[in-house]
């Protein structure tokens, strides 16, 4: 499967094009971390950043990107509308909140962090508006599962662009990533390594050894052999550099079955269903 680099784009179910590989920065929200690691990202080739109001970087992220003098058009930028900020006002005000941080006039990507049961269509309702007046490129959602998404469809008039989910060889997904393909709708990996825990698979450690690459390699080369969009984060230069060192090689059909016989439906997040019933 021809992967380019971090140019690499999927298209949008509105024709907007997203690179692929972008990078994730949770946790990542004080001055020196945010700096040593975001700068490293750059330099490396980075220009999506997958930030959220809940990480409280925001602002720190738009004064590194700013500083970086890398032209706006060039740059993909993602925020979420946290759980303490849904509803149609809320989210009005906290999205232009999120510009004034992040010190745009315009938003590539909008996602709402949860489903809501309390909110579930107000919040939505905020982004559509969001997006008919052109202050975002694509609205999607994270987190939802198919009978989420079976909901929203009953009232959306524009349909999710992307759904953000957790997924890694310990948590697959499939049957959540073919109603995405069925409906168009872009699947985005959060914490594409599992935050970690996959690294000392012993299988893994095996197939990477065969290229000559590292575990987070192996398993990043699996996302994007599977078409998702990946935003993993790191703060250790050596380890930036690395997850984008993952465009000259590319996983033999047995090698990705393998991978995929890994999975045991394991989370290392909370479960949205539960999640769902109390915001
Ligand atoms: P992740 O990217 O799967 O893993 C990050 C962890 O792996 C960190 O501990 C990092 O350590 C380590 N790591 C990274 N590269 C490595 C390498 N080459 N070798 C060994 N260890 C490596 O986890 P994540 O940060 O949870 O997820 C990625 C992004 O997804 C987040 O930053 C965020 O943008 C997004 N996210 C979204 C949601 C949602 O609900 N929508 C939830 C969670 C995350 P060091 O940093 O110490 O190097």
């Amino acid at each position: 499967m021809k992967k380019r680099g971090l140019q690499d784009k999927v298209k949008l179910n509105n024709g907007v094009l997203m690179p692929q590989h972008g990078f994730g920065v949770y946790k990542i929200d004080n001055q020196i971390d945010a700096g040593i690691a975001i700068n490293k990202a750059l330099e490396v080739g980075y220009r999506a950043f997958d930030t959220a109001q809940l990480y409280h970087n925001e602002g720190i992220l738009g004064s590194l990107l700013q500083q970086s003098g890398i032209a706006r058009d060039e740059l993909f930028i993602t925020t979420k509308i946290g759980d303490d900020n849904q509803g149609y006002e809320a989210t009005l005000s906290s999205f232009e909140q999120s510009m004034k941080a992040l010190k745009l006039d315009s938003l590539d990507l909008l996602l709402v962090h949860w489903p809501s049961q309390q909110h579930f269509f107000d919040t939505w309702r905020a982004l559509e508006r969001l997006y008919k007046e052109m202050r975002v490129r694509a609205i999607g959602v994270c987190n939802f599962n198919a009978s989420h998404l079976d909901r929203l469809a009953n009232m959306a008039t524009v349909v999710p662009a992307v759904n953000q989910i957790e997924c890694h060889p310990y948590l697959t997904q499939y049957p959540l990533k073919d109603y995405l393909k069925q409906h168009n709708m872009i699947a985005e990996a959060w914490s594409p390594l599992g935050r970690g825990i996959v690294l000392d698979d012993p299988v893994l450690k095996t197939i990477a050894d065969n290229y000559h690459k590292s575990t987070a390699q192996v398993v990043l080369r699996w996302h994007l052999q599977q078409d998702r969009v990946i935003i993993p984060k790191s703060v250790t230069p050596s380890r930036i550099a690395e997850n984008v060192d993952i465009y000259d090689f590319a996983l033999s059909d047995e090698h990705m079955t393998m991978i995929d016989g890994l999975n045991r439906d394991y989370r290392t997040g909370h479960n949205p269903e539960d999640v769902y019933l109390k915001i």
